[in-house]
């Protein structure tokens, strides 16, 4: 059930117009609540987003501030894990690290906030298309032709924001030199052998210049019970901008999709060329998982930094900010710490400039810190490495002890 009242804000309370209802928008949501503003959330995507996403990973950081904006996560969050693993070509563990971590799908992270976020102030299939600013009011445009106005806008409306492109047009996301297959799978499709010696574990396997790394997640219906998980599966590759990457997001019907493609696109015949090259290059433990991944998809690896998260009554949030490469696995800590600090700052201070200007000394380093140390770890991955500095990232994070390390690290 989704909380409809005891969240009634005072009368007077100053108002938020918040687009994206994902991690950062409905965190950002909740915590606004918290300190008695009025917020409304304007989501693009019209039906369940829940089922959407594969795995992510968590950190201290984010149940904190869950704890503080009053959403319980001690049941049934995640699943656990303690160690990690590399496998040789030749299948042998070559090295292992303690490394305790929950790991869980998006789907249940964002059912766990949808849940506690009022129905009445969540609308779906409302896409900003413009807004404008006047002398302290913001002023929402939609698509269906509605408008909202707020006495603050929050852009959390990820990678590719319409608000960002309207405020800092050149802040655009830059692909990384490198895609990632994913796919994940049922527990109970693993074989016994495989339950056993890869599924409790976080695993690598590291082919010169790539990576293969697995972890348990949420299942299905973000179940976590023994038989009802799945198994997250992702290989790093390299893939040249102009060359390799178009192959990749061509369809069998010669249309090149842009930036991404959709799973049911990618073409048959690059799905067997990619298990073909996992046949030669990964330990027979991943080939088999590699195998088993009944509908692959391609994740074209993007980052994006800005300049500013405040622009007047507008701030920026979450991936609209800045999105780091997926090693660190940041993304969701990231977006609720962003979210806490705002509602922090509007907490503490009358003044909307003085609280902006609060937030953004706060966020905008640690932002630009997570992307830049997400370049360094996933420098070795790329098609073409540019720089001297590239270069030495590349030969310092590539190593099997650096990877196992420091790849979505417990410690943020
Ligand atoms: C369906 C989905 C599945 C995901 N799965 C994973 C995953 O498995 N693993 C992982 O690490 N990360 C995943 N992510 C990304 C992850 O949520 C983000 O990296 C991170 O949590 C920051 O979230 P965000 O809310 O800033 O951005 P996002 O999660 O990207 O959310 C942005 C939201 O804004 C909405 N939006 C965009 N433009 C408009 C507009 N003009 N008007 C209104 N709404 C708009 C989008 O529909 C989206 O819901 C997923 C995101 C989505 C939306």
């Amino acid at each position: 059930m989704n909380i409809n009242s005891g969240n009634s804000p005072h009368k007077h309370s100053k108002r938020a117009v918040i687009i994206g209802g994902s991690i950062a928008g409905l965190t950002c949501g909740l915590a606004l609540l918290k300190i008695g503003w009025d917020v409304q959330i304007f989501e693009a995507t019209e039906g369940e987003l829940e089922q959407r996403g594969a795995g992510i990973i968590t950190h201290q950081a984010l149940f904190d501030v869950l704890k503080h904006i009053g959403v319980s996560t001690e049941q049934d969050i995640g699943v656990s894990i303690v160690t990690r693993k590399t496998f040789s070509r030749a299948g042998k563990i070559t090295d292992t690290l303690n490394l305790p971590q929950i790991a869980t799908s998006w789907g249940r992270m964002y059912q766990l906030l949808r849940r506690h976020f009022p129905d009445n102030r969540y609308q779906q299939n409302k896409v900003l298309h413009t807004f404008y600013q006047q002398t302290n009011k913001v002023v929402a445009n939609f698509t269906d032709g509605s408008t909202a106005t707020a006495d603050l806008l929050v852009a959390a409306d990820g990678i590719r924001s319409t608000i960002r492109n309207q405020l800092e047009p050149k802040a655009q996301p830059e692909y990384a030199g490198y895609i990632a297959w994913r796919g994940l799978i049922d527990e109970q499709n693993l074989s016994k052998q495989e339950q056993q010696e890869l599924f409790p574990y976080f695993t690598f396997c590291l082919p010169e210049g790539e990576q293969v790394l697995t972890y348990p997640i949420a299942g299905k219906q973000h179940q976590v019970g023994v038989g009802k998980r799945r198994y997250n599966v992702v290989w790093y590759r390299p893939a040249a901008k102009e060359t390799t990457l178009q192959d990749l997001l061509t369809d069998s019907e010669g249309n090149n999709n842009g930036e991404s493609i959709a799973p049911d696109k990618v073409r048959p015949e690059i799905i067997q060329q990619m298990r073909g090259d996992a046949e030669r290059l990964l330990s027979p433990q991943h080939l088999n998982l590699i195998k088993k991944l009944d509908k692959p998809f391609i994740q074209p690896i993007y980052d994006l930094t800005t300049t500013r998260m405040v622009h007047q009554q507008v701030v920026l949030i979450g991936d609209a900010a800045f999105t780091a490469r997926p090693h660190l696995g940041v993304g969701i800590t990231k977006a609720a710490e962003d979210a806490f600090a705002l509602a922090g700052a509007l907490g503490a201070h009358n003044d909307l400039h003085v609280a902006l200007q609060q937030f953004e000394a706060q966020r905008q380093h640690r932002g630009r810190a997570w992307v830049d140390n997400s370049r360094e770890l996933g420098a070795y991955l790329q098609a073409q490495l540019k720089s001297e500095k590239e270069r030495h990232f590349a030969s310092l994070h590539r190593t099997t002890e650096a990877v196992m390390r420091e790849t979505a690290s417990p410690f943020v």
